[in-house]
């Protein structure tokens, strides 16, 4: 057992390319395996009722532990509560009372069946922050009270190339995502639409003290989707980059990219968002597809993070000889992107895409944000409040992301 209950001397949250774990416990049975034990919160006895537990008032122990969340249970009907086990603590996870889940437009194209057929019923949510309540025997990285933060990815091979440098997203034998996943013990990934979650250590991010836990979720998603191919293009002072659309993705965009010491254009559909957008960092808002032209060959870099199908073609002039449009939005999959073939050529541009980060380059991003003051704006929400949410982020009425208070 140990008494620590501040984070501040745990190790970097970085090391990888160590050896595959044993996994020692299932998520759907009720016994925890030897050597699984965990630390408990001061107070709270093992099977005791705790005093400030999770939110269901479940005690705090090695679990497996009951939760609940809003899960979908069909491709076109609305999100409804389900109860729910999480696993038994491992040696090297850590439970994680979940105290806010951002909405990504992932979580719907997710249940909509965009990206593939789906195993319903299934919890989403992969921007997720709260409060570490339990760690396994092993883990090193996190103590009891740790304001932490989940993103897109759970696990992944721990042992290829991509993993080994710290790019666990591009992972070559596939990570396992944190929702609508195969996990190693079979059980399909249930997301941050919910109360409780268990994680492995070396997926789990510290939240800076200076970013505020309601801000966090979105940084994991949303965030770090945007920072990864800004920092792989090199974006940096001088430089004209354009951020296409101006949703979750791109209000974060727009200051990532700003505080990078790039001028900024934003590129959008909606003459409301104008304001809002040089709020965020933008020189300047084009709006009208009769301006672009006035943009020939201006930008080093288009950021386009509009989540659907839609036309390349009129922008591909816009930029630089040689320089990159890199999609981060992801449409329908059968809906795939057309793009003017000539353009690309007499030009020399490339169309790329880019998909989050690793967890090292995750922890990079949140210290960056929390360095420049960097945060999503946005609207809390209570869980039952999701399905109105999701109709108003279809609508594009998001301003600029929905955020689920667990506690609301
Ligand atoms: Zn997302
Ligand atoms: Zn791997």
């Amino acid at each position: 057992m140990r008494e620590k209950r501040d984070d501040d001397d745990a190790p970097e949250v970085n090391e990888v390319g160590h050896g595959r774990r044993e996994f020692l416990v299932s998520s759907t049975l009720g016994l925890a395996a030897a050597g699984a034990a965990s630390v408990l919160l001061p107070g709270r006895a093992f099977g005791a009722p705790a005093k400030s537990a999770t939110s269901t008032g479940a005690a705090v122990g090695d679990g497996p532990y009951p939760t609940e969340g809003m899960a979908g249970y069909s491709a076109t009907g609305p999100l409804k509560l389900m109860k729910f086990q999480r696993r038994a603590l491992g040696p090297k996870d850590v439970a994680i009372e979940i105290r806010y889940a951002g909405v990504c437009h992932s979580d719907i194209h997710t249940i909509h069946g965009d990206w593939g057929p789906l195993t319903y019923p299934q919890v989403v949510g992969h921007e997720i922050a709260g409060e570490v309540v339990a760690v396994g025997s092993s883990v090193s990285k996190f103590n009891l009270g740790a304001r932490v933060g989940v993103g897109t990815m759970v696990d992944s091979c721990r042992h290829c190339a991509e993993c080994v440098r710290g790019a666990e997203n591009y992972c070559e034998n596939g990570n396992t995502q944190t929702y609508a996943s195969k996990d190693r013990d079979g059980t399909i990934t249930q997301g941050g639409y919910s109360k409780f979650i268990v994680i492995d250590e070396d997926f789990v991010l510290k939240i800076p003290t200076a970013i505020d836990l309601a801000d966090a979720g979105p940084l994991l998603c949303a965030g770090i989707t945007t920072y990864s191919p800004l920092r792989h293009w090199s974006v940096a002072p001088g430089q004209r980059v354009a951020v296409l659309g101006l949703g979750g993705l791109g209000h974060l965009a727009v200051q990532l990219a700003t505080a990078m010491g790039a001028d900024v254009t934003v590129i959008t559909t909606s003459p409301d968002k104008t304001k809002d957008a040089k709020r965020f960092g933008a020189k300047e808002v084009l709006v009208n597809a009769a301006d672009y032209p006035k943009h020939k060959r201006a930008f080093d870099f288009i950021l386009d993070t509009i989540p659907y199908q839609h036309e390349l073609s009129p922008f591909l002039p816009t930029l630089k000889r040689d320089a990159t449009i890199c999609r981060v939005g992801v449409g329908k999959l059968t809906t795939p992107n057309e793009y003017g073939q000539m353009t690309m050529v007499l030009n020399r541009t490339s169309i790329a895409g880019s998909n989050t980060g690793g967890i090292r380059e995750t922890q990079d991003m949140l210290e960056f944000c929390a360095q420049h003051k960097i945060k999503p704006q946005i609207t809390k929400i209570a869980m039952s409040g999701v399905n109105d949410a999701w109709t108003k982020v279809i609508d594009k009425k998001a301003r600029y992301r929905f955020v689920i208070d667990m506690t609301a």
